[in-house]
């Protein structure tokens, strides 16, 4: 093992740490969109300081498409309106990067709008010649 050449100040090891340096970037699979997204030493230190055990599932823009999926909900069920939700993910089929108007499962396939009407219209396996 090599020796790191922090200058030595003693930690208390019973006190949290109190800044970033005992935290490095991580980078992790966006269980949304597959990317890899990086979890920020700053970001870490924040899910300690919350007692957060288990690191973030989703990139940003996924976490924010979700928090704002549930706010959608929320406003849909007081009003009784229906909002529109945009949400960027990969098409099952050609892998394209696509939006669409629905938070998708986990597990399940999504299809960009090109894939789904030929997958609608059960064209899917018949290739014209
Ligand atoms: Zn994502
Ligand atoms: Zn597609």
């Amino acid at each position: 093992m090599a020796d790191r050449n922090y200058s030595s100040t003693l930690t208390d090891p019973d006190e949290p740490p109190e800044d970033t340096a005992a935290f490095e970037d991580k980078t992790i699979r966006c269980i949304g969109c597959s990317d890899d997204f990086v979890w920020s030493a700053g970001e870490q230190l924040f899910y300690a300081q919350k007692d957060l055990l288990n690191p973030p599932k989703r990139c940003k823009p996924c976490k924010q498409a979700k928090t704002r999926r549930l706010a959608d909900i929320a406003i849909a069920h007081a009003t009784g309106k229906k909002q529109r939700v945009d949400v960027r993910t990969q098409c099952a089929n050609c892998s394209k990067s696509t939006t669409v108007p629905f938070f998708p499962s986990q597990g399940r396939p999504v299809y960009c709008r090109e894939c789904y009407l030929v997958i609608k219209n059960g064209h899917a396996n018949g290739a014209n010649a």
